[in-house]
């Protein structure tokens, strides 16, 4: 696999290589079979941050890779740390001088890391502080994957949920996050179990399919954050592109494919989708699928006039979808005080750094 987007000219992006295509680089070197295995446990699973930590490689053949592939590893441009939940947001530099955002949560059941999949986004949402740049480029399966490596590194602590939740559609960078997704659950790596995977997208049909037709058993959560097509539209560009209907049949076959229980993502916007009606509306459009809906009180961008509903509305929406016996959560909100919500870290740097010149 050679690197995406020609920027390291026509060097192997060496982490974004499964097991067998890295058996196959060791064998056009002429080297033993077992520097594969050796080679790989240094990057997958011991994390090394260099070919220079790869001590019992031989010096000759580290020298090679280090001529003919890239290795991926971020730099740590800022790390916080939340005083209310420990929630840590991690802000890092990539090879070409871009910046993304990941973030480590904590809860009773584990480590759970939250990824960009692109740095920036092109899908346009209306509430979401991500995509109010556009769309620079998608990651490779190993910059999403080093994410998650330098948080475990950095941090000390195991991962053991990945969200791809971040920064980006994940379903406009098809081929890099389905091999980060082998990576990431292969036996020699970090080995995350499939189950404990979720992406997140706003709904591309065709790839929605596409994802229910390599029958993983990873977790899809569609964002929906709204009970009809015209309010859809209102919130999400991408609802002119694909009707409700067809995005709902998508989901619908991905359960059929996989099995998996679809999460509806649903960001609650004061006096915008946040009514009885909307409510009322919602159960009837996803009231017989095998799901569970997720209810996000928005959080405010600067950018953006969207207020957060008042609790006693969000509890009373909650209440009713319980009503049509439909299983829901209303997601904590973590990380408040360090620029929580998607992307306003990354925007708030990238901001000061126009500032500066
Ligand atoms: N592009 C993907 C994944 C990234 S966004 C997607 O659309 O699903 C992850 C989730 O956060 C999405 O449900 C998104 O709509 C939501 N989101 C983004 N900005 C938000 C904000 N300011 N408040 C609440 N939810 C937000």
């Amino acid at each position: 696999m050679k690197e995406a987007y020609g920027r390291m000219s026509e060097k192997t992006d060496i982490k974004s290589l499964d097991y067998t295509q890295v058996q196959a680089l060791i064998e056009s070197l002429g080297e033993k079979p077992f520097r594969a295995r050796q080679l790989y446990q240094w990057m997958h699973g011991k994390l090394a941050g260099s070919f220079d930590e790869m001590t019992d490689l031989p010096v000759r053949l580290r020298e090679t890779l280090k001529q003919t592939c890239h290795y991926t590893s971020h730099t740590l441009v800022e790390r916080l740390i939340s005083g209310i939940d420990g929630t840590e947001k991690y802000l890092f530099g990539l090879q070409d001088g871009n910046v993304i955002e990941s973030v480590l949560m904590r809860y009773h059941h584990g480590n759970s890391v939250c990824i960009s999949s692109q740095v920036g986004c092109r899908m346009g949402c209306r509430f979401c502080a991500s995509t109010l740049g556009g769309l620079t480029r998608g990651l490779s399966a190993s910059e999403m994957l080093d994410q998650i490596y330098q948080i475990q590194k950095i941090s000390g602590e195991r991962v053991s949920n990945v969200v791809v939740m971040g920064t980006g559609e994940p379903l406009d960078n098809y081929e890099n996050l389905l091999q980060f997704l082998r990576l990431l659950t292969d036996e020699h790596g970090l080995h995350i179990s499939q189950r404990n995977v979720t992406v997140s997208t706003c709904g591309i049909v065709e790839a929605m399919r596409r994802l229910a037709d390599e029958h993983l058993q990873i977790t899809l959560a569609l964002s929906l954050h709204a009970s009809s097509q015209e309010k859809r539209k209102e919130l999400m560009p991408i609802a002119y592109r694909y009707a409700l209907g067809e995005v709902l049949d998508a989901c619908r076959y991905y359960f059929a494919q996989t099995g998996r229980r679809i999460t509806f993502e649903y960001s609650l916007v004061g006096g915008v989708n946040d009514t009885r009606e909307d409510a009322h509306a919602l159960a009837n459009l996803i009231g017989d699928l095998n799901c569970h809906v997720n209810l996000i009180p928005v959080n405010p961008i600067r950018e953006r006039s969207y207020v957060q509903s008042d609790r006693a509305v969000i509890e009373a929406f909650k209440n009713l979808l319980e009503k049509y016996r439909i299983n829901v959560t209303i997601r904590r909100e973590m990380g408040r005080d360090i620029n929580g919500a998607c992307g306003q870290l990354r925007k708030s740097y990238m901001d000061e750094k126009e500032k500066k010149g």
